[in-house]
């Protein structure tokens, strides 16, 4: 089901709006400019695994919960960096109280608790807020030690 999931992106080289799947092989590419686009989707206990494991770029995993006072810092601050690395990684949200099986794989012991996946594998992880350039420094650094 979750294969014919989309969302909507306005390419920020174009300003045109584009419908994003939220799972797909490759990257999302703008359908007027082919610049790479942000790519940002929600996923819980049911596909997590054709969302962020099945990815062919690296994955950030933005572990949040609604209550979190953190999160709503650090959620923008990861969309920023998901928009600023278009094409480099894959920004995905799981909401830990709807998806208590992803919570308790990945040990969620605080949030926003942020992972790092790299086909599948955990190649990072930090708890706790940040602001955006710690968090682009942090990817940047964590993706580019990655083979291929
Ligand atoms: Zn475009």
């Amino acid at each position: 089901m979750s294969t014919m999931q989309a969302t909507t992106v306005s390419c920020p080289h174009c300003g045109r709006t584009n419908r994003v799947p939220v799972a797909a092989e490759g990257r999302p590419k703008c359908g007027h400019c082919k610049q790479p686009l942000p790519w940002m989707a929600d996923a819980g206990d049911d596909d997590f695994t054709e969302v962020a494991e099945r990815a062919d770029i690296p994955v950030v995993v933005d572990l949040w919960a609604t209550w979190c006072g953190p999160c709503r810092m650090v959620s923008p601050a990861l969309e920023k960096v998901a928009t600023d690395l278009a094409g480099r990684i894959k920004l995905v949200k799981v909401d830990v109280d709807k998806n208590p099986r992803l919570s308790q794989r990945f040990e969620v012991q605080a949030v926003p608790t942020l992972l790092i996946l790299d086909q599948g594998e955990t190649v990072a992880r930090q708890a706790g807020a940040a602001p955006a350039p710690v968090l682009r420094q942090w990817v940047e650094q964590s993706i580019s030690a990655r083979k291929g």
